[in-house]
Protein backbone atom coordinates (compact mmCIF):
# COMPACT_ATOMS: atom_id res chain seq x y z
CA UNK A 1 0.00 0.00 0.00
CA UNK A 2 1.37 3.58 -0.41
CA UNK A 3 0.86 5.79 2.02
CA UNK A 4 1.84 9.61 2.11
CA UNK A 5 4.15 10.39 4.50
CA UNK A 6 1.39 12.74 6.39
CA UNK A 7 -0.81 10.11 6.47
CA UNK A 8 1.99 7.45 7.91
CA UNK A 9 2.62 10.39 10.22
CA UNK A 10 -0.78 10.67 11.67
CA UNK A 11 -1.19 6.68 12.21
CA UNK A 12 2.54 6.69 13.72
CA UNK A 13 1.27 9.54 16.51
CA UNK A 14 -2.66 8.54 16.63
CA UNK A 15 -2.05 6.38 20.01
CA UNK A 16 -6.50 6.58 20.77
CA UNK A 17 -6.76 4.39 17.86
CA UNK A 18 -3.99 2.10 17.40
CA UNK A 19 -6.12 -0.66 17.88
CA UNK A 20 -8.03 -0.04 14.32
CA UNK A 21 -4.25 -0.51 12.96
CA UNK A 22 -3.17 -3.05 14.48
CA UNK A 23 -6.15 -5.12 13.34
CA UNK A 24 -6.00 -3.83 9.97
CA UNK A 25 -1.93 -4.70 9.91
CA UNK A 26 -2.83 -7.89 11.49
CA UNK A 27 -5.36 -8.30 8.58
CA UNK A 28 -3.32 -7.39 5.95
CA UNK A 29 -0.74 -9.91 7.30
CA UNK A 30 -3.07 -12.78 6.92
CA UNK A 31 -3.75 -12.12 3.85
CA UNK A 32 -0.89 -11.70 2.30
CA UNK A 33 1.70 -14.12 4.27
CA UNK A 34 -0.75 -16.45 6.00
CA UNK A 35 -0.73 -17.85 9.43
CA UNK A 36 2.41 -19.33 9.73
CA UNK A 37 5.05 -17.58 11.96
CA UNK A 38 8.82 -18.66 10.89
CA UNK A 39 10.94 -19.64 14.10
CA UNK A 40 14.33 -18.20 13.25
CA UNK A 41 17.03 -19.85 15.70
CA UNK A 42 19.47 -17.02 16.82
CA UNK A 43 22.98 -17.68 17.84
CA UNK A 44 24.60 -14.68 19.72
CA UNK A 45 28.43 -15.63 19.07
CA UNK A 46 30.48 -13.19 19.85
CA UNK A 47 29.82 -9.97 22.39
CA UNK A 48 33.39 -8.19 21.37
CA UNK A 49 32.59 -5.21 19.30
CA UNK A 50 35.01 -2.93 17.35
CA UNK A 51 31.73 -0.17 17.96
CA UNK A 52 31.04 2.40 20.30
CA UNK A 53 27.33 3.41 19.81
CA UNK A 54 26.19 5.14 22.56
CA UNK A 55 22.94 2.95 23.05
CA UNK A 56 24.21 -0.65 23.10
CA UNK A 57 25.61 -2.26 25.79
CA UNK A 58 28.61 -4.50 24.10
CA UNK A 59 30.03 -0.99 23.42
CA UNK A 60 33.68 -0.99 23.09
CA UNK A 61 33.72 1.01 26.14
CA UNK A 62 31.75 -0.49 28.58
CA UNK A 63 34.61 -2.02 30.66
CA UNK A 64 31.84 -3.95 32.89
CA UNK A 65 31.12 -6.36 30.57
CA UNK A 66 33.17 -10.14 30.34
CA UNK A 67 33.43 -10.43 27.07
CA UNK A 68 32.99 -13.79 25.40
CA UNK A 69 34.01 -15.53 21.45
CA UNK A 70 32.63 -18.93 20.35
CA UNK A 71 34.73 -20.76 19.12
CA UNK A 72 34.73 -22.22 15.56
CA UNK A 73 33.39 -25.45 16.93
CA UNK A 74 31.52 -24.42 19.34
CA UNK A 75 29.67 -22.04 16.89
CA UNK A 76 28.87 -24.98 14.15
CA UNK A 77 28.35 -27.05 16.95
CA UNK A 78 25.34 -25.08 18.50
CA UNK A 79 24.01 -24.27 14.67
CA UNK A 80 23.86 -28.02 14.10
CA UNK A 81 21.72 -28.60 17.81
CA UNK A 82 19.68 -25.85 16.75
CA UNK A 83 18.89 -27.27 12.95
CA UNK A 84 18.28 -31.30 14.85
CA UNK A 85 15.98 -29.13 17.09
CA UNK A 86 13.61 -28.41 13.59
CA UNK A 87 14.82 -25.05 12.80
CA UNK A 88 15.16 -24.36 8.77
CA UNK A 89 16.75 -20.81 9.60
CA UNK A 90 19.75 -19.79 11.68
CA UNK A 91 20.63 -16.49 12.47
CA UNK A 92 24.28 -15.56 13.36
CA UNK A 93 24.52 -12.50 15.30
CA UNK A 94 27.61 -10.46 16.68
CA UNK A 95 29.48 -7.23 17.35
CA UNK A 96 31.74 -6.57 15.17
CA UNK A 97 34.46 -8.72 15.82
CA UNK A 98 37.28 -9.10 13.31
CA UNK A 99 38.91 -12.33 14.83
CA UNK A 100 36.06 -13.39 12.75
CA UNK A 101 37.30 -12.86 9.82
CA UNK A 102 36.33 -13.34 5.56
CA UNK A 103 37.83 -17.01 5.62
CA UNK A 104 36.54 -18.09 9.33
CA UNK A 105 33.77 -17.11 8.33
CA UNK A 106 33.48 -18.61 4.93
CA UNK A 107 34.21 -22.09 6.51
CA UNK A 108 31.71 -21.50 9.29
CA UNK A 109 29.08 -20.81 6.52
CA UNK A 110 30.13 -23.86 4.92
CA UNK A 111 29.83 -26.39 7.13
CA UNK A 112 26.47 -24.75 8.66
CA UNK A 113 25.18 -24.65 4.97
CA UNK A 114 25.53 -28.70 5.44
CA UNK A 115 22.65 -28.94 7.62
CA UNK A 116 19.97 -27.83 5.41
CA UNK A 117 19.18 -24.35 6.33
CA UNK A 118 19.25 -21.15 5.32
CA UNK A 119 21.60 -19.01 7.21
CA UNK A 120 21.09 -15.49 8.03
CA UNK A 121 24.43 -13.24 9.59
CA UNK A 122 23.81 -10.53 11.34
CA UNK A 123 27.81 -9.14 12.00
CA UNK A 124 27.77 -5.69 11.49
CA UNK A 125 29.90 -3.56 8.58
CA UNK A 126 32.33 -5.55 6.61
CA UNK A 127 33.69 -5.18 3.52
CA UNK A 128 31.80 -5.82 -0.25
CA UNK A 129 34.42 -8.80 -0.36
CA UNK A 130 33.65 -10.03 2.42
CA UNK A 131 29.92 -10.09 1.73
CA UNK A 132 29.89 -11.70 -1.51
CA UNK A 133 32.03 -14.16 -0.28
CA UNK A 134 29.97 -15.33 2.50
CA UNK A 135 27.06 -15.29 -0.07
CA UNK A 136 29.07 -17.42 -2.33
CA UNK A 137 30.06 -20.07 0.81
CA UNK A 138 26.38 -19.75 1.22
CA UNK A 139 24.90 -17.15 3.67
CA UNK A 140 21.50 -16.81 2.37
CA UNK A 141 20.18 -13.38 4.07
CA UNK A 142 21.82 -10.46 6.16
CA UNK A 143 20.52 -8.86 8.55
CA UNK A 144 21.96 -4.76 9.02
CA UNK A 145 19.19 -2.02 10.58
CA UNK A 146 20.06 1.52 9.71
CA UNK A 147 18.91 2.60 12.81
CA UNK A 148 17.63 5.60 11.90
CA UNK A 149 17.34 7.63 8.82
CA UNK A 150 18.35 11.04 10.26
CA UNK A 151 22.18 11.47 9.78
CA UNK A 152 22.40 13.82 12.40
CA UNK A 153 21.43 11.74 15.07
CA UNK A 154 23.07 8.35 13.47
CA UNK A 155 26.63 10.56 13.68
CA UNK A 156 25.61 11.45 17.13
CA UNK A 157 24.98 8.07 18.09
CA UNK A 158 27.03 5.97 16.34
CA UNK A 159 30.67 7.58 17.16
CA UNK A 160 33.26 6.79 14.39
CA UNK A 161 31.05 5.48 11.84
CA UNK A 162 28.95 6.54 9.22
CA UNK A 163 25.50 6.91 7.97
CA UNK A 164 26.30 6.55 4.17
CA UNK A 165 28.66 3.64 4.63
CA UNK A 166 25.80 1.35 6.83
CA UNK A 167 23.41 2.44 3.63
CA UNK A 168 26.10 1.61 1.19
CA UNK A 169 26.52 -1.64 2.86
CA UNK A 170 22.78 -2.58 2.64
CA UNK A 171 23.37 -1.82 -1.12
CA UNK A 172 26.00 -4.09 -1.46
CA UNK A 173 23.79 -6.72 0.44
CA UNK A 174 21.02 -6.44 -2.68
CA UNK A 175 23.10 -6.16 -5.14
CA UNK A 176 25.17 -9.64 -4.14
CA UNK A 177 21.79 -11.13 -3.71
CA UNK A 178 21.21 -11.73 -0.21
CA UNK A 179 17.85 -11.56 1.73
CA UNK A 180 18.07 -8.19 3.29
CA UNK A 181 16.79 -7.72 6.49
CA UNK A 182 17.09 -4.01 8.17
CA UNK A 183 15.03 -2.20 10.53
CA UNK A 184 15.44 0.74 13.17
CA UNK A 185 14.87 1.51 17.06
CA UNK A 186 11.95 3.64 17.58
CA UNK A 187 12.19 5.60 21.06
CA UNK A 188 15.84 6.50 20.43
CA UNK A 189 16.75 10.58 22.17
CA UNK A 190 15.72 13.29 19.71
CA UNK A 191 14.14 10.83 17.27
CA UNK A 192 10.53 12.18 15.92
CA UNK A 193 7.48 10.54 15.01
CA UNK A 194 8.16 12.79 11.14
CA UNK A 195 11.77 10.84 11.43
CA UNK A 196 10.29 7.49 11.84
CA UNK A 197 7.98 8.09 9.28
CA UNK A 198 10.76 9.05 6.76
CA UNK A 199 12.76 5.60 8.27
CA UNK A 200 9.54 3.43 6.78
CA UNK A 201 9.82 5.01 3.75
CA UNK A 202 13.18 4.12 3.26
CA UNK A 203 12.75 0.78 4.46
CA UNK A 204 10.74 1.06 1.41
CA UNK A 205 12.48 2.70 -1.20
CA UNK A 206 15.59 0.05 -0.20
CA UNK A 207 12.99 -2.60 -0.62
CA UNK A 208 14.14 -5.03 2.24
CA UNK A 209 12.60 -8.23 2.33
CA UNK A 210 12.67 -8.31 6.43
CA UNK A 211 12.53 -5.60 8.63
CA UNK A 212 12.35 -5.10 12.76
CA UNK A 213 10.92 -2.24 13.79
CA UNK A 214 12.76 -2.92 17.89
CA UNK A 215 12.04 -0.40 21.13
CA UNK A 216 15.26 1.56 22.16
CA UNK A 217 16.02 0.55 26.47
CA UNK A 218 18.66 2.76 27.96
CA UNK A 219 21.34 0.13 28.93
CA UNK A 220 22.49 1.45 32.39
CA UNK A 221 26.60 0.74 31.61
CA UNK A 222 26.10 3.03 28.52
CA UNK A 223 26.23 6.99 27.87
CA UNK A 224 22.37 6.92 27.46
CA UNK A 225 21.40 5.50 30.31
CA UNK A 226 19.15 8.12 31.46
CA UNK A 227 17.04 8.43 28.36
CA UNK A 228 13.32 7.65 28.48
CA UNK A 229 13.71 4.80 25.96
CA UNK A 230 10.91 3.54 23.69
CA UNK A 231 7.07 2.52 24.16
CA UNK A 232 5.89 -1.23 23.28
CA UNK A 233 3.07 0.74 21.85
CA UNK A 234 5.08 3.02 19.80
CA UNK A 235 7.24 -0.06 18.71
CA UNK A 236 3.91 -1.70 17.54
CA UNK A 237 2.24 1.16 15.94
CA UNK A 238 5.54 1.37 13.73
CA UNK A 239 5.64 -2.19 13.08
CA UNK A 240 2.00 -2.21 12.08
CA UNK A 241 2.65 0.82 9.46
CA UNK A 242 5.30 -1.11 7.85
CA UNK A 243 3.13 -4.29 7.29
CA UNK A 244 0.77 -1.84 5.78
CA UNK A 245 3.59 -0.36 3.53
CA UNK A 246 5.17 -3.50 2.72
CA UNK A 247 2.69 -6.28 2.45
CA UNK A 248 4.56 -8.97 2.00
CA UNK A 249 7.80 -8.53 3.84
CA UNK A 250 9.11 -11.00 7.18
CA UNK A 251 8.36 -9.23 10.11
CA UNK A 252 10.00 -10.42 13.28
CA UNK A 253 8.38 -9.99 16.53
CA UNK A 254 11.24 -8.84 18.36
CA UNK A 255 12.70 -9.89 21.85
CA UNK A 256 13.11 -6.06 22.96
CA UNK A 257 9.54 -5.83 22.58
CA UNK A 258 9.13 -8.84 24.83
CA UNK A 259 11.49 -7.43 27.07
CA UNK A 260 9.07 -4.50 27.78
CA UNK A 261 6.00 -6.24 28.06
CA UNK A 262 5.11 -9.95 29.44
CA UNK A 263 3.36 -10.49 26.26
CA UNK A 264 5.25 -8.41 23.93
CA UNK A 265 5.81 -10.92 21.34
CA UNK A 266 2.28 -12.09 20.86
CA UNK A 267 0.89 -8.85 20.43
CA UNK A 268 3.15 -8.00 17.93
CA UNK A 269 2.20 -10.83 15.81
CA UNK A 270 -1.75 -9.66 16.82
CA UNK A 271 -0.34 -6.56 14.61
CA UNK A 272 1.64 -7.49 11.46
CA UNK A 273 4.29 -9.60 12.78
CA UNK A 274 4.98 -13.48 11.20
CA UNK A 275 8.45 -14.05 12.68
CA UNK A 276 10.00 -15.13 16.05
CA UNK A 277 13.60 -15.68 16.67
CA UNK A 278 14.20 -17.78 19.31
CA UNK A 279 17.52 -17.27 21.38
CA UNK A 280 19.44 -20.97 20.67
CA UNK A 281 22.49 -19.73 22.52
CA UNK A 282 23.76 -22.03 25.39
CA UNK A 283 24.94 -20.99 28.90
CA UNK A 284 26.10 -17.51 29.81
CA UNK A 285 26.80 -16.52 26.55
CA UNK A 286 23.09 -15.49 26.86
CA UNK A 287 22.99 -13.13 29.64
CA UNK A 288 26.55 -11.85 28.38
CA UNK A 289 25.22 -10.82 24.79
CA UNK A 290 23.38 -7.75 26.61
CA UNK A 291 22.70 -5.40 24.08
CA UNK A 292 20.06 -3.84 26.36
CA UNK A 293 18.77 -4.71 30.09
CA UNK A 294 15.99 -6.70 31.14
CA UNK A 295 16.78 -9.23 27.99
CA UNK A 296 14.14 -11.84 28.29
CA UNK A 297 15.12 -15.91 28.57
CA UNK A 298 18.53 -16.05 29.63
CA UNK A 299 18.32 -18.93 32.07
CA UNK A 300 16.37 -21.16 29.41
CA UNK A 301 17.76 -23.24 27.20
CA UNK A 302 17.62 -23.51 23.67
CA UNK A 303 14.71 -26.71 24.02
CA UNK A 304 12.72 -24.58 26.42
CA UNK A 305 12.41 -21.25 24.37
CA UNK A 306 11.37 -23.47 21.25
CA UNK A 307 8.57 -25.10 23.11
CA UNK A 308 7.44 -22.02 24.59
CA UNK A 309 7.04 -19.85 21.87
CA UNK A 310 5.24 -22.90 19.74
CA UNK A 311 2.94 -22.88 22.47
CA UNK A 312 2.22 -19.34 22.61
CA UNK A 313 1.92 -19.06 18.63
CA UNK A 314 -0.73 -21.89 18.92
CA UNK A 315 -2.50 -20.52 21.54
CA UNK A 316 -3.29 -17.37 19.26
CA UNK A 317 -4.69 -19.57 16.41
CA UNK A 318 -1.38 -19.79 14.47
CA UNK A 319 0.81 -22.50 13.05
CA UNK A 320 4.42 -22.97 13.27
CA UNK A 321 5.97 -22.39 9.81
CA UNK A 322 8.04 -25.45 8.81
CA UNK A 323 9.96 -24.38 5.65
CA UNK A 324 12.62 -21.91 5.16
CA UNK A 325 10.44 -19.07 5.62
CA UNK A 326 12.11 -16.76 2.75
CA UNK A 327 10.80 -13.56 1.30
CA UNK A 328 8.11 -14.80 -0.93
CA UNK A 329 9.02 -18.25 -0.68
CA UNK A 330 12.81 -17.79 -1.52
CA UNK A 331 14.91 -20.95 -0.96
CA UNK A 332 17.84 -20.94 -0.07
CA UNK A 333 20.90 -20.37 -2.58
CA UNK A 334 23.52 -23.54 -3.33
CA UNK A 335 26.92 -23.07 -2.62
CA UNK A 336 29.46 -21.79 -5.56
N1 LIG B 1 26.82 -5.67 15.25
C1 LIG B 1 25.68 -6.02 14.42
C2 LIG B 1 24.55 -6.54 15.26
C3 LIG B 1 23.99 -5.44 16.11
S1 LIG B 1 23.08 -5.85 17.54
C4 LIG B 1 25.29 -4.81 13.60
O1 LIG B 1 25.93 -3.78 13.69
O2 LIG B 1 24.35 -4.89 12.82
C5 LIG B 1 21.46 -5.90 16.85
C6 LIG B 1 20.57 -4.68 17.06
O3 LIG B 1 20.29 -4.47 18.44
C7 LIG B 1 21.14 -3.35 16.64
O4 LIG B 1 21.08 -3.19 15.26
C8 LIG B 1 20.25 -2.36 17.39
O5 LIG B 1 19.16 -1.94 16.58
C9 LIG B 1 19.73 -3.19 18.57
N2 LIG B 1 20.10 -2.59 19.86
C10 LIG B 1 21.35 -2.29 20.30
N3 LIG B 1 21.29 -1.68 21.51
C11 LIG B 1 19.97 -1.59 21.84
C12 LIG B 1 19.26 -1.05 22.96
N4 LIG B 1 19.88 -0.45 23.97
N5 LIG B 1 17.91 -1.15 22.96
C13 LIG B 1 17.27 -1.76 21.93
N6 LIG B 1 17.88 -2.28 20.87
C14 LIG B 1 19.22 -2.19 20.80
Amino acid sequence: MMLERDEIIRLLADEQNQQDLFKKADAVRKQYVGDEVHLRGLIEFSNICRNNCLYCGIRRDNPLLKRYRMSEEELIDTARKASEMGFKTIVMQSGEDMWFTRDRMCRIVEAIKKFDVAITLSVGERSYDDYKAWFDAGADRYLIRIETTDKNLYHHLDPGMTWQNRHECILALKEIGYELGSGIMVGLPQQSIASIADDLLYLKQVGVDMSGIGPFIPHPQTPLKDEAGGTLNLARRTMAVMRLLLPDINIPATTAMESLHPQGRILALQSGANVVMPNVTEGEYRRLYELYPGKICVDDTPLHCKTCIGAKIMSIGRKVGMGYGGHAGRLPHKPK
